[in-house]
Protein backbone atom coordinates (compact mmCIF):
# COMPACT_ATOMS: atom_id res chain seq x y z
CA UNK A 1 0.00 0.00 0.00
CA UNK A 2 1.51 3.22 -1.21
CA UNK A 3 0.47 5.33 2.25
CA UNK A 4 1.66 2.81 4.47
CA UNK A 5 4.89 2.29 2.91
CA UNK A 6 5.55 6.13 3.27
CA UNK A 7 6.20 6.99 -0.02
CA UNK A 8 3.30 8.28 -1.39
CA UNK A 9 3.29 10.99 -2.92
CA UNK A 10 3.06 14.51 -1.28
CA UNK A 11 -0.75 14.98 -1.73
CA UNK A 12 -1.43 11.78 0.66
CA UNK A 13 1.56 12.62 2.63
CA UNK A 14 0.39 16.41 3.39
CA UNK A 15 -3.01 15.09 4.13
CA UNK A 16 -1.96 12.89 7.16
CA UNK A 17 -1.25 14.99 10.63
CA UNK A 18 3.04 14.92 11.44
CA UNK A 19 4.08 12.22 13.86
CA UNK A 20 6.48 13.05 16.40
CA UNK A 21 8.63 9.79 18.30
CA UNK A 22 9.72 10.91 21.58
CA UNK A 23 12.06 8.57 23.49
CA UNK A 24 11.37 9.39 27.54
CA UNK A 25 14.43 7.79 29.98
CA UNK A 26 13.23 6.50 33.33
CA UNK A 27 11.22 9.40 35.60
CA UNK A 28 8.21 11.12 35.67
CA UNK A 29 10.46 14.15 35.83
CA UNK A 30 11.22 13.16 32.70
CA UNK A 31 7.80 12.00 31.29
CA UNK A 32 4.88 14.67 32.38
CA UNK A 33 7.30 17.21 30.48
CA UNK A 34 7.66 15.52 27.20
CA UNK A 35 4.31 14.69 27.55
CA UNK A 36 3.31 18.50 27.88
CA UNK A 37 5.37 19.26 24.71
CA UNK A 38 3.26 16.10 22.89
CA UNK A 39 -0.08 18.20 24.28
CA UNK A 40 0.94 21.45 23.03
CA UNK A 41 2.30 20.34 19.78
CA UNK A 42 -1.49 18.24 19.44
CA UNK A 43 -3.35 21.46 20.31
CA UNK A 44 -1.39 23.97 18.52
CA UNK A 45 0.34 22.24 15.41
CA UNK A 46 -2.29 19.32 14.77
CA UNK A 47 0.60 16.69 15.38
CA UNK A 48 0.65 13.62 16.71
CA UNK A 49 3.34 11.98 18.84
CA UNK A 50 4.22 8.27 20.13
CA UNK A 51 5.95 8.23 23.41
CA UNK A 52 8.39 5.50 23.81
CA UNK A 53 9.09 4.77 27.96
CA UNK A 54 11.74 1.97 29.00
CA UNK A 55 9.89 -1.07 30.41
CA UNK A 56 12.07 -1.04 33.94
CA UNK A 57 9.65 2.44 34.58
CA UNK A 58 6.41 0.43 34.13
CA UNK A 59 5.51 1.51 37.38
CA UNK A 60 1.30 2.18 38.27
CA UNK A 61 1.74 5.58 38.88
CA UNK A 62 3.49 5.61 35.38
CA UNK A 63 0.50 3.84 33.52
CA UNK A 64 -1.68 5.67 35.52
CA UNK A 65 -0.69 8.66 34.10
CA UNK A 66 0.09 7.53 30.59
CA UNK A 67 -3.60 6.42 30.61
CA UNK A 68 -4.65 10.50 30.75
CA UNK A 69 -3.22 11.16 27.67
CA UNK A 70 -6.05 12.74 24.66
CA UNK A 71 -5.95 10.09 21.49
CA UNK A 72 -3.76 11.97 19.84
CA UNK A 73 -0.74 10.95 21.79
CA UNK A 74 -0.06 7.65 22.08
CA UNK A 75 2.69 5.17 23.97
CA UNK A 76 4.76 2.34 23.60
CA UNK A 77 7.50 0.12 26.18
CA UNK A 78 10.45 -0.75 24.77
CA UNK A 79 10.80 -4.11 25.88
CA UNK A 80 12.82 -5.38 28.55
CA UNK A 81 16.92 -4.99 29.17
CA UNK A 82 19.39 -6.88 31.10
CA UNK A 83 21.62 -4.89 32.99
CA UNK A 84 22.36 -7.52 35.87
CA UNK A 85 26.48 -6.83 34.54
CA UNK A 86 26.11 -3.70 35.96
CA UNK A 87 27.64 -3.08 39.65
CA UNK A 88 24.61 -2.93 41.96
CA UNK A 89 25.75 0.30 43.27
CA UNK A 90 25.39 1.82 39.36
CA UNK A 91 23.88 5.27 39.39
CA UNK A 92 20.70 6.22 38.30
CA UNK A 93 22.71 8.27 35.32
CA UNK A 94 24.29 5.13 34.52
CA UNK A 95 21.51 2.44 34.17
CA UNK A 96 19.46 5.13 32.39
CA UNK A 97 22.64 5.85 29.01
CA UNK A 98 23.00 2.05 29.41
CA UNK A 99 19.07 0.83 29.31
CA UNK A 100 19.62 2.99 26.37
CA UNK A 101 22.46 2.07 24.27
CA UNK A 102 21.42 -1.52 24.67
CA UNK A 103 17.90 -0.69 23.06
CA UNK A 104 18.77 0.88 20.01
CA UNK A 105 18.35 -2.07 18.23
CA UNK A 106 14.92 -2.40 19.46
CA UNK A 107 13.99 1.70 19.35
CA UNK A 108 14.96 1.16 15.46
CA UNK A 109 12.16 -1.36 14.92
CA UNK A 110 9.81 0.92 16.74
CA UNK A 111 11.04 3.94 14.62
CA UNK A 112 11.03 1.98 11.53
CA UNK A 113 7.66 0.67 12.01
CA UNK A 114 6.34 4.25 12.89
CA UNK A 115 8.06 5.58 9.70
CA UNK A 116 5.58 3.15 8.06
CA UNK A 117 2.29 3.82 9.81
CA UNK A 118 3.09 7.30 10.48
CA UNK A 119 4.13 10.82 9.17
CA UNK A 120 7.14 10.90 10.81
CA UNK A 121 8.84 14.09 11.02
CA UNK A 122 11.22 14.51 13.98
CA UNK A 123 12.55 12.11 16.70
CA UNK A 124 12.90 13.90 20.09
CA UNK A 125 15.25 11.89 22.79
CA UNK A 126 15.59 13.34 26.15
CA UNK A 127 18.72 14.47 28.20
CA UNK A 128 20.10 10.94 28.81
CA UNK A 129 18.73 9.48 25.65
CA UNK A 130 21.31 11.32 22.98
CA UNK A 131 22.41 7.67 22.14
CA UNK A 132 19.12 6.48 20.92
CA UNK A 133 20.16 9.31 18.07
CA UNK A 134 21.38 6.44 16.28
CA UNK A 135 18.26 4.44 16.07
CA UNK A 136 16.46 7.32 14.60
CA UNK A 137 19.60 7.62 11.96
CA UNK A 138 19.60 4.04 11.15
CA UNK A 139 15.47 4.06 10.86
CA UNK A 140 15.94 7.22 8.48
CA UNK A 141 13.78 9.93 10.69
CA UNK A 142 15.00 12.62 8.97
CA UNK A 143 15.73 15.26 12.26
CA UNK A 144 16.73 14.37 15.74
CA UNK A 145 15.88 16.55 18.66
CA UNK A 146 16.62 17.09 22.01
CA UNK A 147 14.82 18.13 25.01
CA UNK A 148 15.98 19.05 27.79
CA UNK A 149 14.11 19.09 30.55
CA UNK A 150 16.10 20.96 33.57
CA UNK A 151 17.66 24.55 32.70
CA UNK A 152 19.70 26.67 31.15
CA UNK A 153 22.23 26.34 33.70
CA UNK A 154 22.41 22.21 33.58
CA UNK A 155 22.12 22.25 29.58
CA UNK A 156 25.57 24.65 29.95
CA UNK A 157 27.10 22.52 32.04
CA UNK A 158 26.83 19.44 30.20
CA UNK A 159 27.29 21.35 26.75
CA UNK A 160 31.08 22.40 28.80
CA UNK A 161 32.29 19.02 29.78
CA UNK A 162 34.21 17.64 27.68
CA UNK A 163 35.86 21.02 28.10
CA UNK A 164 35.97 21.08 31.59
CA UNK A 165 36.83 17.04 31.66
CA UNK A 166 40.67 17.89 30.35
CA UNK A 167 41.04 21.69 32.33
CA UNK A 168 39.47 20.63 35.32
CA UNK A 169 41.63 17.74 36.98
CA UNK A 170 40.57 16.48 40.25
CA UNK A 171 37.11 16.25 41.68
CA UNK A 172 34.40 19.47 41.33
CA UNK A 173 34.28 19.25 45.28
CA UNK A 174 37.87 20.09 45.73
CA UNK A 175 37.59 23.30 43.70
CA UNK A 176 38.70 26.61 45.45
CA UNK A 177 36.41 28.74 43.33
CA UNK A 178 33.46 28.40 41.77
CA UNK A 179 32.82 27.02 38.29
CA UNK A 180 32.08 30.04 36.03
CA UNK A 181 29.97 29.04 33.24
CA UNK A 182 28.47 31.54 30.05
CA UNK A 183 25.80 33.50 31.32
CA UNK A 184 25.39 31.25 34.38
CA UNK A 185 25.50 32.01 38.09
CA UNK A 186 28.99 30.87 39.85
CA UNK A 187 28.17 26.68 41.15
CA UNK A 188 30.51 25.87 43.89
CA UNK A 189 31.72 22.63 43.17
CA UNK A 190 30.14 21.06 45.92
CA UNK A 191 26.97 21.88 44.25
CA UNK A 192 27.56 20.46 40.53
CA UNK A 193 25.57 18.01 39.68
CA UNK A 194 26.17 14.78 41.48
CA UNK A 195 26.74 12.23 39.09
CA UNK A 196 29.80 14.57 38.41
CA UNK A 197 31.10 14.37 41.78
CA UNK A 198 32.97 11.42 41.15
CA UNK A 199 35.12 11.16 38.42
CA UNK A 200 36.05 7.63 39.02
CA UNK A 201 32.49 6.73 38.63
CA UNK A 202 31.26 5.90 35.22
CA UNK A 203 27.84 8.06 35.82
CA UNK A 204 30.86 10.85 35.15
CA UNK A 205 32.02 9.45 31.84
CA UNK A 206 28.43 8.83 30.47
CA UNK A 207 27.65 12.86 31.10
CA UNK A 208 30.99 13.68 29.60
CA UNK A 209 29.75 11.46 26.84
CA UNK A 210 26.21 13.03 26.64
CA UNK A 211 27.97 16.55 26.34
CA UNK A 212 29.57 15.14 23.22
CA UNK A 213 26.86 13.68 21.63
CA UNK A 214 24.30 16.41 22.53
CA UNK A 215 26.41 18.34 19.73
CA UNK A 216 24.81 15.50 16.81
CA UNK A 217 20.92 16.84 17.96
CA UNK A 218 19.37 19.65 15.35
CA UNK A 219 18.81 21.25 17.59
CA UNK A 220 17.66 21.20 21.67
CA UNK A 221 14.80 22.37 23.21
CA UNK A 222 15.34 23.51 27.27
CA UNK A 223 12.03 23.27 29.45
CA UNK A 224 13.04 26.87 30.91
CA UNK A 225 12.10 30.61 30.26
CA UNK A 226 14.10 33.83 29.61
CA UNK A 227 13.20 35.57 32.39
CA UNK A 228 14.74 32.70 34.83
CA UNK A 229 17.70 32.95 33.39
CA UNK A 230 18.30 35.84 31.76
CA UNK A 231 22.15 35.74 31.30
CA UNK A 232 22.45 31.87 30.47
CA UNK A 233 19.99 32.47 27.52
CA UNK A 234 21.56 35.50 26.17
CA UNK A 235 25.29 33.56 26.20
CA UNK A 236 23.43 30.83 24.25
CA UNK A 237 21.95 32.76 21.67
CA UNK A 238 25.45 33.76 20.72
CA UNK A 239 25.88 31.13 17.85
CA UNK A 240 28.48 28.70 18.49
CA UNK A 241 30.75 26.60 15.75
CA UNK A 242 29.25 22.99 16.24
CA UNK A 243 26.87 23.78 19.02
CA UNK A 244 23.18 23.07 18.36
CA UNK A 245 20.99 26.23 18.53
CA UNK A 246 19.20 26.34 21.93
CA UNK A 247 15.34 27.43 22.05
CA UNK A 248 13.36 28.30 25.71
CA UNK A 249 9.98 26.20 24.98
CA UNK A 250 8.86 26.28 28.57
CA UNK A 251 7.56 26.47 31.21
CA UNK A 252 5.69 23.17 30.61
CA UNK A 253 3.85 22.26 33.43
CA UNK A 254 1.71 19.67 33.93
CA UNK A 255 -2.16 20.68 32.87
CA UNK A 256 -5.56 18.94 33.09
CA UNK A 257 -4.16 16.75 35.18
CA UNK A 258 -6.33 13.53 35.86
CA UNK A 259 -9.26 14.24 38.68
CA UNK A 260 -9.46 11.05 40.73
CA UNK A 261 -13.14 10.97 41.87
CA UNK A 262 -13.42 11.64 45.13
CA UNK A 263 -11.52 14.64 45.67
CA UNK A 264 -8.27 14.16 46.99
CA UNK A 265 -8.65 14.35 50.67
CA UNK A 266 -5.36 16.88 51.04
CA UNK A 267 -7.29 19.26 48.72
CA UNK A 268 -10.15 18.99 50.84
CA UNK A 269 -8.00 20.30 54.02
CA UNK A 270 -6.48 22.84 52.19
CA UNK A 271 -9.81 24.35 51.47
CA UNK A 272 -10.53 25.09 55.49
CA UNK A 273 -6.99 26.52 55.76
CA UNK A 274 -6.48 30.44 55.28
CA UNK A 275 -5.25 31.50 52.32
CA UNK A 276 -1.54 31.28 51.39
CA UNK A 277 -0.85 30.29 55.52
CA UNK A 278 0.28 26.50 54.26
CA UNK A 279 3.55 25.28 52.94
CA UNK A 280 3.31 22.32 50.80
CA UNK A 281 6.54 19.95 51.49
CA UNK A 282 7.46 17.82 48.78
CA UNK A 283 10.76 15.80 47.61
CA UNK A 284 9.69 14.99 43.99
CA UNK A 285 8.53 11.59 42.52
CA UNK A 286 11.21 9.47 44.02
CA UNK A 287 13.40 11.72 46.92
CA UNK A 288 13.39 10.79 50.84
CA UNK A 289 15.53 11.73 53.50
CA UNK A 290 17.76 10.36 55.82
CA UNK A 291 15.69 9.28 58.88
CA UNK A 292 17.94 12.46 60.81
CA UNK A 293 16.86 15.10 58.15
CA UNK A 294 13.58 13.89 58.17
CA UNK A 295 13.49 13.95 62.24
CA UNK A 296 14.54 17.72 62.33
CA UNK A 297 12.37 18.27 59.31
CA UNK A 298 9.13 17.35 60.85
CA UNK A 299 10.69 19.39 64.12
CA UNK A 300 11.27 22.21 62.15
CA UNK A 301 8.25 22.68 60.78
CA UNK A 302 6.31 22.14 63.79
CA UNK A 303 8.47 25.16 65.59
CA UNK A 304 7.78 27.01 62.71
CA UNK A 305 4.31 28.22 63.66
CA UNK A 306 3.01 27.74 59.76
CA UNK A 307 0.88 25.16 58.47
CA UNK A 308 2.13 22.31 56.43
CA UNK A 309 0.71 20.01 53.71
CA UNK A 310 3.88 17.19 53.84
CA UNK A 311 4.02 14.55 51.59
CA UNK A 312 5.91 11.62 53.89
CA UNK A 313 8.04 8.84 52.22
CA UNK A 314 9.52 6.50 54.49
CA UNK A 315 13.58 7.26 54.87
CA UNK A 316 16.48 6.48 52.93
CA UNK A 317 18.36 4.20 54.42
CA UNK A 318 22.20 4.69 54.44
CA UNK A 319 21.90 8.33 52.54
CA UNK A 320 20.41 6.37 49.27
CA UNK A 321 17.75 9.50 48.83
CA UNK A 322 16.91 8.54 45.23
CA UNK A 323 15.49 5.31 46.68
CA UNK A 324 11.71 5.76 45.00
CA UNK A 325 13.08 6.98 41.62
CA UNK A 326 11.94 4.10 39.79
CA UNK A 327 8.86 3.46 41.97
CA UNK A 328 7.09 6.62 43.35
CA UNK A 329 5.75 3.74 46.11
CA UNK A 330 7.29 4.14 49.71
CA UNK A 331 7.82 0.99 50.70
CA UNK A 332 7.53 1.46 54.09
CA UNK A 333 4.76 3.32 56.74
CA UNK A 334 6.52 6.60 56.62
CA UNK A 335 4.74 8.02 59.41
CA UNK A 336 5.94 5.31 61.72
CA UNK A 337 9.19 7.26 61.68
CA UNK A 338 8.25 10.92 62.79
CA UNK A 339 9.42 11.97 65.70
CA UNK A 340 7.29 10.55 68.55
CA UNK A 341 3.82 12.85 68.92
CA UNK A 342 4.53 14.99 66.41
CA UNK A 343 1.22 13.92 64.53
CA UNK A 344 -0.87 14.31 67.84
CA UNK A 345 0.68 17.73 68.62
CA UNK A 346 0.34 18.85 65.01
CA UNK A 347 -2.92 17.57 63.58
CA UNK A 348 -4.94 20.99 63.84
CA UNK A 349 -1.90 22.89 61.52
CA UNK A 350 -0.95 19.62 59.55
CA UNK A 351 -1.31 17.12 57.34
CA UNK A 352 0.90 14.10 56.47
CA UNK A 353 0.23 12.68 52.70
CA UNK A 354 2.37 9.03 52.30
CA UNK A 355 4.07 8.91 49.32
CA UNK A 356 2.00 10.98 46.69
CA UNK A 357 -0.09 14.16 46.63
CA UNK A 358 -1.77 16.04 43.22
CA UNK A 359 1.39 18.86 43.50
CA UNK A 360 -0.29 20.55 40.45
CA UNK A 361 -3.60 21.07 42.39
CA UNK A 362 -1.48 21.84 45.75
CA UNK A 363 0.13 24.62 44.49
CA UNK A 364 -2.71 26.01 42.17
CA UNK A 365 -4.95 25.91 45.75
CA UNK A 366 -5.11 29.55 47.15
CA UNK A 367 -4.32 28.17 50.70
CA UNK A 368 -0.64 27.36 49.47
CA UNK A 369 1.90 29.91 50.16
CA UNK A 370 5.50 28.10 49.75
CA UNK A 371 7.07 24.90 48.45
CA UNK A 372 9.76 23.30 50.47
CA UNK A 373 10.78 21.75 47.12
CA UNK A 374 13.97 19.46 46.04
CA UNK A 375 14.41 21.67 43.39
CA UNK A 376 13.63 18.84 41.07
CA UNK A 377 13.17 21.32 37.71
CA UNK A 378 9.43 20.06 37.22
CA UNK A 379 8.65 21.10 41.29
CA UNK A 380 10.45 24.77 40.50
CA UNK A 381 8.25 25.25 37.03
CA UNK A 382 5.02 24.02 38.43
CA UNK A 383 6.06 26.78 41.47
CA UNK A 384 6.72 29.46 39.57
CA UNK A 385 3.66 28.89 37.41
CA UNK A 386 1.33 29.09 40.27
CA UNK A 387 3.95 32.42 42.29
CA UNK A 388 4.52 29.95 44.40
CA UNK A 389 7.61 31.36 46.80
CA UNK A 390 10.46 28.09 47.80
CA UNK A 391 12.50 26.98 50.26
CA UNK A 392 15.27 24.99 48.80
CA UNK A 393 15.98 21.35 49.78
CA UNK A 394 17.88 20.01 47.21
CA UNK A 395 18.40 16.30 47.30
CA UNK A 396 20.48 15.20 44.37
CA UNK A 397 21.05 15.07 40.65
CA UNK A 398 20.73 18.37 39.45
CA UNK A 399 18.87 20.00 42.57
CA UNK A 400 22.15 21.30 44.28
CA UNK A 401 22.52 23.19 40.95
CA UNK A 402 19.09 24.68 40.63
CA UNK A 403 18.95 25.75 44.16
CA UNK A 404 22.59 28.25 44.04
CA UNK A 405 20.85 29.28 40.60
CA UNK A 406 17.74 30.03 42.29
CA UNK A 407 18.99 31.51 45.67
CA UNK A 408 21.82 33.52 44.21
CA UNK A 409 20.89 33.90 40.92
CA UNK A 410 17.10 34.98 40.40
CA UNK A 411 16.02 35.40 43.90
CA UNK A 412 12.79 32.92 43.84
CA UNK A 413 13.78 30.62 46.58
CA UNK A 414 15.86 30.65 50.46
CA UNK A 415 17.61 27.66 50.91
CA UNK A 416 17.65 25.53 54.45
CA UNK A 417 21.48 25.63 55.38
CA UNK A 418 23.47 22.38 55.09
CA UNK A 419 23.18 21.09 58.80
CA UNK A 420 19.03 21.02 58.72
CA UNK A 421 19.17 21.71 62.29
CA UNK A 422 15.58 22.16 63.52
CA UNK A 423 16.07 25.74 64.47
CA UNK A 424 17.22 26.67 60.55
CA UNK A 425 14.37 24.96 58.97
CA UNK A 426 11.74 26.72 60.95
CA UNK A 427 13.90 30.14 60.49
CA UNK A 428 13.84 29.42 56.46
CA UNK A 429 9.91 28.41 56.38
CA UNK A 430 8.89 31.32 58.57
CA UNK A 431 10.85 33.68 56.41
CA UNK A 432 9.55 32.30 52.92
CA UNK A 433 5.82 32.41 54.29
CA UNK A 434 5.60 35.52 56.21
CA UNK A 435 9.19 37.51 56.79
CA UNK A 436 9.64 40.90 55.49
CA UNK A 437 13.30 40.86 54.23
CA UNK A 438 14.43 38.35 52.11
CA UNK A 439 11.30 36.29 52.19
CA UNK A 440 9.80 39.68 51.20
CA UNK A 441 11.52 39.95 47.91
CA UNK A 442 11.27 36.31 47.37
CA UNK A 443 7.66 36.61 46.97
CA UNK A 444 7.95 39.72 45.10
CA UNK A 445 10.41 38.08 42.76
CA UNK A 446 8.04 34.70 41.93
CA UNK A 447 4.91 36.75 41.37
CA UNK A 448 7.09 38.85 38.58
CA UNK A 449 8.41 35.22 37.49
CA UNK A 450 5.08 34.01 37.15
CA UNK A 451 3.79 36.77 34.97
CA UNK A 452 6.75 36.51 32.70
CA UNK A 453 6.23 32.81 32.22
CA UNK A 454 2.49 33.36 31.18
CA UNK A 455 3.19 36.24 28.98
CA UNK A 456 6.04 33.90 27.35
CA UNK A 457 3.55 31.00 26.96
CA UNK A 458 0.82 33.10 25.59
CA UNK A 459 0.10 34.38 21.47
CA UNK A 460 3.05 35.59 20.30
CA UNK A 461 5.07 35.18 23.78
CA UNK A 462 9.01 33.78 23.24
CA UNK A 463 8.34 30.50 24.27
CA UNK A 464 5.17 30.48 21.88
CA UNK A 465 7.48 31.08 19.08
CA UNK A 466 9.95 29.35 19.63
CA UNK A 467 8.09 26.29 19.11
CA UNK A 468 6.23 27.84 16.66
CA UNK A 469 9.51 28.06 14.55
CA UNK A 470 10.60 24.33 15.48
CA UNK A 471 7.38 23.18 13.91
CA UNK A 472 7.88 25.18 10.70
CA UNK A 473 11.25 23.63 10.26
CA UNK A 474 9.86 19.82 10.59
CA UNK A 475 6.38 20.54 8.35
CA UNK A 476 8.10 23.00 5.99
CA UNK A 477 10.66 20.24 5.47
CA UNK A 478 13.07 22.38 3.64
CA UNK A 479 15.86 23.07 6.37
CA UNK A 480 16.57 21.49 9.48
N1 LIG B 1 4.74 14.94 41.72
C1 LIG B 1 3.42 14.86 42.10
N2 LIG B 1 3.14 14.43 43.36
C2 LIG B 1 4.09 14.08 44.25
C3 LIG B 1 5.45 14.17 43.86
C4 LIG B 1 5.73 14.61 42.58
O1 LIG B 1 2.50 15.17 41.33
O2 LIG B 1 3.75 13.72 45.37
C5 LIG B 1 5.07 15.41 40.37
C6 LIG B 1 5.43 16.87 40.37
O3 LIG B 1 4.27 17.67 40.23
C7 LIG B 1 6.40 16.98 39.22
C8 LIG B 1 7.07 15.61 39.16
O4 LIG B 1 6.20 14.72 39.88
O5 LIG B 1 5.70 17.20 38.01
C9 LIG B 1 8.44 15.61 39.84
O6 LIG B 1 9.37 16.14 38.96
P1 LIG B 1 10.64 16.96 39.46
O7 LIG B 1 11.42 17.35 38.27
O8 LIG B 1 10.21 18.05 40.34
O9 LIG B 1 11.44 15.97 40.37
P2 LIG B 1 11.99 14.48 40.19
O10 LIG B 1 10.84 13.61 40.44
O11 LIG B 1 12.53 14.34 38.80
O12 LIG B 1 13.03 14.38 41.26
Amino acid sequence: MEEANGVCNGTVESRRPPHVAMLVTPGMGHLIPLAELAKRLAARHGVTATLITFASTASATQRAFLATLPPSISAVSLPPVDLSDLAPDAAIETLMSEECVRLVPALTGILSGLRETTRLVAFVADLFGADSFDAAVAAGVPRRYLFFPTNLHGLTLILHLPDLDVSLPGEFRDLAEPVRLPGCVPIPGTDILSPLQDKSNPSYRWMVHHGKRYRDADAILVNSFDAVEPDAIAALRVPEQGRPPVYNIGPLTQTNAASPAPRAACLEWLDRQPPKSVIFVSFGSGGSLPREQMHELALGLEQSGQRFLWVVRSPSDEGAVNANYYDAESKKDPLAYLPDGFVERTKDVGLLVPSWAPQIKVLAHEATGGFLVHCGWNSVLESLVHGVPMVAWPLFAEQRQNAVMLTEGVGAAIRVPETKKKEEIAAVVREVMVGQGKGAEVRAKVAELQKAAEEGLGEGGAATSALDGVVHKWIGGEEK
